[in-house]
């Protein structure tokens, strides 16, 4: 297994499990880009939105509730929050893992870099 989020996932990369259920799993970004910054997966491997199939819809919606939870469980639902996924190589991508960043705290600029 060398995705580091698949290794995270099965709890062979230390990471703090802000929230998890059995389909997925949010957790601090190593490098914050903002005081509040996530990480939300689905637990099972999808490289992207791109390479989604039918059967990954519901990982999908779930990584979504979550990250809807972990905004609110840490009060940025006031505030207001951004939520990305970035895609290949154009998105910026550099895990190849699905994953949401749930950033807050601060405000955001529009647009991306
Ligand atoms: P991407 O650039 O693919 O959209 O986002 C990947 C994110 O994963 C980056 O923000 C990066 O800081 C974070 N990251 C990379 N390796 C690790 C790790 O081992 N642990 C954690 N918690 N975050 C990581
Ligand atoms: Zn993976």
């Amino acid at each position: 297994m060398d995705c580091i989020f698949c290794q995270i996932a099965a709890g062979a990369l230390p990471a703090d499990r802000v929230y998890e259920d059995d389909d997925t799993l949010a957790f601090p970004d190593l490098r914050p880009r903002a005081p509040q910054h996530l990480l939300v997966i689905p637990k099972r491997h999808v490289e992207s939105l791109a390479s989604t199939q039918d059967d990954d819809w519901a990982a999908v919606a779930a990584c979504l509730r979550t990250v809807q939870r972990v905004a609110r469980d840490r009060g940025l639902e006031e505030g207001g929050y951004r939520v990305v996924a970035n895609i290949g190589s154009d998105g910026g991508q550099t895990v190849n893992h699905l994953h949401w960043h749930v950033l807050g705290g601060r405000l955001m600029t529009w647009p991306p870099g």
